[in-house]
């Protein structure tokens, strides 16, 4: 396992140090009163890691109740359409509750129970995490609150009724814009007041530390898998890895068993929305610039006041105005090329898999997609791809039917 060694230079996989920081990025700004929290999560988190009755319990979840290893496989018509390198699928989307979500929701309730909590905490856009923390909620019998935006409940009817028959309580906030950026700032608060009986199950790689190398040790275990299964079917390790990046939990997850790979380049998909002018995209790097955002320091969508900007994607997972601390290390050192998907492109991806494939890819996903279609092409045949399935694209159909009039028996 990682996440501890801040003496060794030469690793990336060694990060973050021991105040929390991937290079100028990171650390823990929040009020003092969640110090005390988060060194008795910091502290827990380790002595789990080191429990051979944890690894036990959690693999053992992975295996029987996820339905962990996903497989990978090998999409021989995408590949054969785009006529250039072969392109393998991270079937995350196969995972129970449909998405990659659920590796880091069951290990941090499963990590709450151990500390001794009754209750989890979460905060959730698009619903997604809700649903997740819910799940692991019910599965190991915790009491379960989910912070949602009015804007989002509106939007996302479907998965709140899923919380609520999972048996979770959706609260609403109605403060700032009534989305995903003020449901964190509600579970915060809860928090603070909290604390004592209760863990904060925060839903991707950003928040404070530790939160972001929790979140991406528990989800690591998608590149561990990728790694033994690409030895297994090509015998060689991958060259290009693709996925797209919201917080940037699935990306990391697949991204961070190779980082010491100088010959496995890594590419993360970023939302370029309808347009990468001010409001219509959520590509951070692109448009964002070094800012702090929810207790860590990254690069933020914001005006010149440091106001955090709106954002728009048409997957709600990617809609968010900052990015995971450990991707923007990443970034600066040039480890991770970090490009975007505009929406169109993505709609046109998710259909273009699901004819050829057969598999209704997450509209986050089909972000990931969408690059792999510019990049495969120009690459010799004898190169390997792995993008990551974050998720599958049935909670996604109604969105996909606003934009897509599909004609019958039509082929890409
Ligand atoms: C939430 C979500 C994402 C984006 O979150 P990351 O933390 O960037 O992984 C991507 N894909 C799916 C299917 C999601 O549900």
């Amino acid at each position: 396992m990682s996440g501890f060694d801040s003496s060794s230079e030469t690793s990336r996989r060694h990060w973050p140090d021991a105040r929390g920081r991937y290079g100028a990025f990171g650390g823990r700004f929040v009020p003092e009163t969640l110090m005390y929290a988060l060194d008795e999560l910091e502290r827990a988190y380790r002595e789990s890691q080191s429990d051979p009755v944890f690894q036990a319990a959690l693999a053992d979840y992975q295996k029987h109740y996820t339905g962990r290893p996903t497989p990978l496989y090998f999409a021989r018509r995408f590949t054969e359409h785009l006529g250039g390198a072969k392109v393998y699928f991270k079937r995350e989307d196969l995972a129970h509750t449909g998405a990659h979500k659920i590796n880091n929701a069951l290990g941090q309730c499963l990590l709450a129970k151990r500390m001794g909590k009754r209750r989890v905490i979460a905060e959730t856009g698009a619903g997604q995490h809700g649903v997740a923390t819910a799940t692991a909620a019910a599965l190991l019998g915790l009491d379960c609150d989910v912070y949602m935006g009015t804007e989002d409940i509106e939007r996302q009817k479907l998965n709140v009724f899923r919380m609520r028959l999972l048996g979770a309580r959706v609260i609403s906030v109605d403060s700032g814009s009534k989305t995903l950026k003020d449901a964190i700032n509600e579970a915060l608060r809860d928090w603070v007041a909290s604390v004592g009986d209760t863990h904060y199950v925060l839903g991707t790689v950003h928040g404070p530390h530790p939160f972001p190398m929790i979140c991406r040790d528990f989800q690591s275990v998608i590149g561990r898998e990728a790694r033994e299964q690409i030895l297994d079917m090509e015998g060689c390790l991958p060259d290009v890895l693709i996925a797209c990046v919201g917080g940037g939990s699935n990306a990391i997850g697949l991204f961070h068993e190779f980082l010491d790979e100088a010959d496995v380049a890594m590419i993360g998909v970023e939302a370029g929305g309808t347009a990468l002018t001010p409001g219509m995209h959520a590509a951070r790097f692109a448009g964002g610039a070094f800012g702090m955002l929810h207790g860590a320091l990254s690069y933020v969508l914001q005006d010149e006041y440091g106001q955090i900007g709106d954002t728009h994607s048409v997957s709600a997972g990617l809609d968010y105005a900052s990015v995971g601390p450990e991707h923007a290390w990443l970034f600066q050192s040039g480890r991770v090329q970090y490009v975007y998907a505009m929406d169109q492109e993505a709609l046109d991806a998710f259909q273009l898999c699901s004819r050829l494939e057969g598999i209704l890819p997450a509209l986050e996903s089909a972000h990931a997609l969408a690059h792999t279609t510019k990049l495969a092409p120009m690459l010799p045949r004898d190169k390997v791809i792995i993008v990551n399935m974050s998720g599958r694209g049935d909670k996604d159909v109604q969105q996909a039917m606003r934009f897509i009039l599909p004609e019958e028996g039509d082929q890409p």
